[in-house]
Order: C-alpha cells, then structure tokens, then sequence
C-alpha cells in the first residue's frame, strides 16, 4: 500500500468508527500518537473536573462528614472501594459483590496468595511461569522466604504437567505483559481445579481492554491494576476478587480495621468483615479513588466488546501499515488477534534505541527488556490515523537508521 493509499485508508475506518466521539473525552497532547495505554492510560477530561469537585466540596467543605453515606449528608467516601469494586467487577464478568478496589496489585497479590494458602492446608507450592510480570514472582519469593510458600515455575506449555497434589495455587497473568499473550482462562481453571488447587488470575493487562469471564470460567481469585487501561491515573488503587463460594472462609494476613465487620465499634479483636470486605486493609484514599471512578465508568459507557473489536482492528491495520511499508519486524505477539491483548509487540535487538528515536518522533511506545519493542492500542483514543502514523514513522527510523545516534542508545535509569 502506498503511503498515500494508506492514510486515506486510516481516515475512511476513522470516519466508519463508532469509537471516534471518544477520543474528545480524553485530555492528549497536541504532536502525540499514544501507543502505551497500556502502562498508564490516559486522562479522562472528566477526571479533573471531578477532583476538583471531590478536593474542594467533598473535603473543603464536607470535612469529615464526607465518610458518611449520601443518605447521612456525605459523599460515601467510605463505601468507594466497595462501590468502585462492583463497577470493575462488570468489566471482568464477575457478580457485583465480588471485586473491592484496594491497595496496589502487588499488595492484593500478597493478601490473595497468603489467603489460598491457608485455604489448602498441607500444601506449599505456588506455580507460576518464568516470565511473568516480576511482581507477581516476587510476592511469591517473600512468602517463601516465610517459609510460607515454595516457589515453581513451570513454561507455558508445560503447566498442567506442573499441576501435582503439593501445588496449593496456580498464579498467572491472563494477558502476557511483554508479549500479549492471552491464557486460555477456563481451561487453566479447569486443569488446576482437578489437580486440587485454586487459581489466582492477574488481570492488569485484561481489565478494560479485552472481555474476561471470572464467575463463568470458575477462578477462584483475581487481581488487576487500575492504572493501565481503567484509566485510573499514576498509582490508581489495584482491584482484588474473591469467587462468592470462598467468602465465608476468605483469611486474608492484613487484618486492618477497615477490613473488619465493625471497623467503628473499635474493639480490641479483629472480626473480619462479610464478603470480600475483609480484603481491606486501612483507610481507603479516596481522591485516588475518585480518579478511578471516573476511569472505570467511562470504560464501561464505551463498552469492553466494542473497545476489544476496534483494539484488534487497530493492531491488525498497524501490522497491515507496516507491511505496506515493506517493515519487517519479528512479531512476538501472537499472530491471531482473538489469541493476544490490546497490545503488538516485536522483537529487535535495537528495541532500546528505535523506542527512544520514535518517542523523540513523539510516538510514545515501550521498550521491555531485552529486545521487546511494545504498542498498546488503547481503542478508546487511539484511531486508525494514530496507527498508520506510527507505522510510518517506525519505517523512517528504521530506514534512515535514525536510532544509531548516540542520544537514542544510551540507557536512562528509569524508562
Ligand atoms: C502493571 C502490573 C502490575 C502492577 O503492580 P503494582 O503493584 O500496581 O505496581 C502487576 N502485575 C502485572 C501483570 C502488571 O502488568
């Protein structure tokens, strides 16, 4: 495809998008192609008019009596995590009462590790793959170091095999964060639940961008991150699930005051609240939480199938660009669109410096160690101008070899 043909192409599907109004409701800068929506989503417009509001009426004005329900004249500051849970619970097909917005996910991976471990006495292990996100294998390492756990990692392939009667939890990350790659989420399930072991689902890189079926697919536990594509802002509070059938013998080791049945009464023992209540841990911080809100609820007005449809029609059209552009790059991401996220990533050994060329270009990417070279399609504002765009400039780094100068080469500590 000429490169004419293709941005008369990107702006004819643009026009066809039943997606595009959406774009207008996020806050982008001017000379940017956002391709890493799925590190940090973009803000929602919404978002400050609303903390604003939460700073100045709910605080400066409502003072304490903010904590108190709406019918007490407050603004239910305290039940946010329940309430924001419930939204993200409809985003990952799980019931209303199941999900709580909470801590960090690696906080949430903790509470939910220690608490399927007490549910499977006499077993330790803990199996994961190698390569899955680094915190999720960290969390197992301190519970290890506990003597609490015991650490196996088996490759993907190789999982089910793994599954033998000392495996107490199976815990993985439904959509690879380096490749994209997306578990079979039932199947999983199914394999550990014969094997007598519970299932723990990481879903920072699912909620908000592809449909997750949690109550269907029988898991028994699931964290995810509010960051990413729920939009939630830098550090937005995790969400945490608990299947219904587990509430009542749920022990989770954080055993805040807000986690239990009476956090007011200010008795001197714990009793943990009902429901999945008791993944609370301390006060909820409720302008975090506000942002997050407002994050969710506008995932949830576009809708997950229609943000997944359009998510694989813009990675498909980027990878048709670049074909046009006579750009061959190693693919790392599945081929088929059903069987990765919201995300293409290929592999090069310069992936360090063509990220750095493309993002002084001002197309924001990633870069994973070693040689991933990542792009998120955040369908609700990016468009399929964005895609070719990208494609284009990616080429031109490529072909002038823009990414040898010395400035894109050299490592930053933090990226
Ligand atoms: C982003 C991400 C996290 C983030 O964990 P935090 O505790 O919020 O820093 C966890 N797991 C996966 C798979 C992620 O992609």
């Amino acid at each position: 495809m000429p490169a004419g043909a293709m941005m008369d192409a990107a702006r004819e599907r643009d026009r066809a998008d039943p997606l595009r109004e959406y774009r207008d409701r996020f806050a982008l800068p001017d000379g940017v192609i956002y391709l890493d929506g799925n590190s940090l989503g973009a803000l929602p417009k919404a978002t400050a008019e609303r903390m604003a509001g939460v700073v100045r009426g709910e605080w400066g004005e409502g003072l304490i009596r903010s904590w108190n329900p709406g019918e007490n004249g407050g603004a239910d500051w305290i039940g946010l995590p329940r309430r924001v849970g419930g939204r993200i619970a409809r985003l990952v097909g799980a019931a209303p009462d199941t999900v709580v917005a909470a801590d960090s996910t690696s906080v949430n991976l903790f509470k939910l590790i220690a608490a399927a471990l007490a549910m499977r006495p006499g077993r330790k292990v803990v199996l994961s793959e190698p390569g899955n996100f680094p915190t999720d294998l960290y969390m197992i390492a301190g519970l290890e170091a506990q003597g609490l756990a015991e650490r196996r990692l088996a490759p993907r392939d190789r999982l089910a095999d793994a599954l033998d009667g000392d495996v107490a939890l199976l815990l993985l990350t439904h959509v690879h964060y380096k490749t994209g790659e997306v578990f079979d989420m039932a199947a999983l399930t199914r394999a550990a639940h014969d094997a007598g072991a519970l299932v723990l689902w990481d879903l920072s890189h699912s909620a908000g961008a592809i449909p997750v079926g949690l109550d269907a697919s029988g898991a028994d536990f699931a964290v995810g991150c509010g960051y990413k594509y729920l939009n939630g802002g830098p550090g937005a509070p995790a969400f945490a699930y608990v299947a219904q059938r587990h509430h009542a013998a749920l022990e989770q080791p954080l055993t805040g005051w807000m986690g239990h049945a009476a956090p007011f009464a200010f008795s001197d023992d714990y009793a943990p609240a009902p429901g999945v209540g008791r993944l609370l841990c301390g006060t909820p911080p409720v302008l975090a939480l506000a942002a997050l809100e407002v994050g969710v609820d506008l995932v949830a007005e576009i809708g997950i199938d229609r943000l997944a449809a359009k998510s694989r029609a813009l990675s498909e059209f980027f990878r048709d660009c670049l074909d046009g552009l006579g750009v061959a790059l190693e693919l790392a991401s599945p081929a088929d669109p059903m069987q990765r996220g919201s995300q293409l990533s290929f592999r090069h050994r310069q992936a360090y410096a063509i990220c750095q060329a493309l993002i002084a270009r001002g197309v924001i990417g990633d870069f994973r160690d070693p040689d991933i070279l990542r792009f998120g399609f955040a369908p609700a504002y990016v468009s399929f101008e964005d895609a070719a765009r990208a494609a284009r400039h990616l080429a031109e780094v490529l072909e002038t070899g823009e990414w040898q100068r010395e400035e894109f080469r050299e490592r930053a500590a933090v990226t």
